[in-house]
């Protein structure tokens, strides 16, 4: 039998439950006690979230400076802006709450703030572990990116125009606080786009080359879950229960991308971010890709792939489009306004790990006839 060898490394702690936001000041107290809060433009303040969020710290003694304003993409002048807030602020807590922009946002302050750089310094590098970062209160409000259980953040350089990760040890969470029911109020497009991320998590790291024996497991009962969910949410259903299923999902999606990583699609995707016509969502631009990368990597991995189409309910994988359409997401760059003129600048803008997909030995010429087979 195959010898295995493989390590598990998941530091942050994981508080679940709905209404658990409540705890947040007790958290934090023990953390810092002059955290800044990062966060959208105006969401949680319309819900009246961010109001709790500050009344739940205040009442602990948490002094709190807010910085209000990251966009669904964050990039590094509004970072930078964020972190002489928490500079000024002598912060020693970063609490980051909102979608996965805001937590990658929240992140890369942490580990910017005590530096006296810009994090454009910081953008596509893998940092050594320190004690020099802020701890990180990680609190999503949408239930897919996993964010709030990884250790990489991305963020586009506006100065190279480059949108790509910062990784290392540092950037994961001290604390996710996941409460379900901050999730009941996104949009349906939202829904639908974590949704959809979360299920790419599942895939992707279940046939990753660094997949392992507890990563499968994971993955598998992941796609489980979504078989039930995705039908769900395609009919608008989005109930506490199903909330609190997805918020589960998203964390198991978390706890695997954290160890095993992502394949090409995640790769090609955050390298169209470079595109400076295109703006589009993660989720978008991944399910623009999925059914090219799909018919690239099936041969790769025969049995996992047809165990996840098993676990989604499907005769074989090659009918993954047909969820595509029943989610109303797009399957194909031309959807999304890519043409056939921007696929060297997609190529040009690769970064991360691209040994870790299934296909073997992926070079230029098999990125390309993904991106162009995508078309
Ligand atoms: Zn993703």
């Amino acid at each position: 039998m195959k010898t295995r060898y493989f390590e598990y490394h998941m530091p942050t702690k994981i508080v679940f439950g709905r209404g658990k936001l409540a705890l947040l000041g007790q958290i934090c107290k023990n953390i810092g006690n002059k955290a800044i809060l990062v966060t959208g433009k105006s969401a949680m303040r319309d819900t009246g979230i961010l109001q709790v969020v500050i009344d739940s710290l205040k009442s602990e003694g948490v002094v709190v400076s807010l910085s209000d304003n990251i966009p669904a993409n964050p990039d590094s002048d509004t970072v930078d802006a964020a972190v002489e807030i928490a500079r000024q602020a002598n912060a020693n807590v970063v609490i980051g709450i909102g979608g996965g922009s805001v937590i990658d946002a929240a992140k890369a302050v942490a580990v910017t703030a005590t530096t006296r750089d810009s994090v454009c310094n910081l953008i596509g590098k893998t940092l050594l572990p320190s004690d020099l970062a802020l701890p990180i209160i990680a609190i999503p409000t949408t239930a897919g990116t996993g964010s709030e259980v990884t250790k990489g953040a991305i963020i586009k350089d506006s100065r190279r125009n480059l949108k790509s990760g910062i990784r290392g040890s540092d950037i994961f969470p001290k604390v996710a606080l996941i409460d379900p029911l901050l999730c009941l109020s996104m949009p349906r497009t939202v829904i639908i786009e974590t949704a959809f991320d979360a299920l790419t998590h599942a895939i992707e790291t279940y046939v990753a080359r660094r997949a392992t024996p507890l990563s499968e497991i994971i993955s598998e009962k992941s796609l489980q879950l979504l078989s039930v969910t995705l039908p769900q949410i395609e009919k608008s259903q989005y109930t506490e229960e199903i909330s609190e299923t997805m918020s589960l999902v998203a964390l198991y999606g978390g706890i695997n991308i954290g160890n095993c990583g992502s394949c090409l699609p995640h790769r090609l995707q955050q390298a169209t971010g470079s595109l400076c016509h295109i703006e589009i969502s993660h989720a978008r631009g991944l399910s623009s890709l999925y059914p090219s990368w799909l018919e690239h990597a099936v041969d790769s991995s025969t049995k996992k792939f047809d165990q996840v189409a098993k676990l989604l309910n499907m005769n074989n994988i090659s009918e993954f489009p047909n969820l595509l359409s029943n989610l109303e997401l797009p399957s194909s760059l031309g959807e999304i306004g890519i043409e056939k003129s921007d696929v060297s600048t997609i190529l040009n803008n690769v970064t991360g790990s691209i040994e870790n997909d299934p296909i073997d030995n992926v070079d230029e010429a098999i990125l390309k006839s993904i991106l162009l087979n995508a078309l």
